[in-house]
């Protein structure tokens, strides 16, 4: 899509209101990759279609997508992994600062590391992976014994920023992230137990859902 339609869809966005608009300022500001605008609403609107109850979010920065998720969904419960500290402080600052604050649990430590706290609180209806692009695979394989039945896993960033679609890029460093993300999406979408799609909006955003057995 073009720079001009995705702005257009992006201005017709609803206003957000104050304390989601100062996040957000706050995330371009400090440079947090809090997910895109249309990607978030694109996830959002699928949550609301599924009735998610109870959501496990890997990667809550300073919690905005949590919120976000908590507002979208009464009386849905958001646990939300973060491993770093200081993060950690401004998400529950923001949180706090909410009404909001009864649907979120947030599970302090590597995601990798915590998933004790995480299966107490399972199953859940949805998972969405926004952490470290290399560990998506090990998150989703993880982390997926714990989705219900009828459950999603939602996985940001898997277009990074169209990089998984070049073929020369300089960067060393750049170029191997690309690869574990390409890896990733190919184990994605040939997962005998889930049917997966990628849309292209944000940075895209992957949506699997499970097989049905019978
Ligand atoms: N979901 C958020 C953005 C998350 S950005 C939003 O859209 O608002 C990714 C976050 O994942 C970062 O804050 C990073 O510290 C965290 N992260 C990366 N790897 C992690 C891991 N292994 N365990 C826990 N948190 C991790
Ligand atoms: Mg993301």
């Amino acid at each position: 899509m073009n720079d001009k339609l995705h702005s257009y869809i992006e201005g017709l966005v609803q206003n957000r209101g104050a304390l989601f608009t100062e996040m957000e300022l706050f995330a371009a500001e400090n440079k947090v990759p809090i997910m895109e605008l249309a990607g978030i609403e694109s996830m959002l609107q699928i949550l609301r279609i599924q009735k998610s109850k109870k959501i496990l979010e890997v990667g809550t920065a300073i919690g905005y997508s949590a919120l976000r998720m908590a507002e979208a969904l009464p009386g849905a419960t958001i646990v939300t992994i973060e491993r770093d500290m200081e993060r950690i402080q401004i998400a529950e600052e923001f949180i706090g600062r909410s009404s909001l604050t009864d649907q979120i649990i947030l599970i302090k430590g590597d995601a990798l590391e915590v998933e004790d706290s995480v299966s107490d609180q399972a199953p859940y209806d949805a998972i969405f992976i926004d952490a470290a692009k290399g560990q998506y695979q090990r998150f989703f394989e993880m982390y997926s014994k714990y989705l219900s039945e009828d459950g999603i896993i939602i996985t940001d960033n898997v277009l990074f920023k169209g990089l998984v679609a070049e073929s020369e890029i300089e960067s060393k460093r750049i170029r191997n992230l690309v690869k574990k993300i390409n890896d990733f999406n190919h184990w994605l979408m040939n997962h005998p137990d889930y049917h997966s799609i990628i849309l292209p909006v944000g940075d895209g955003v992957a949506i699997s859902k499970k097989r049905c057995l019978k």
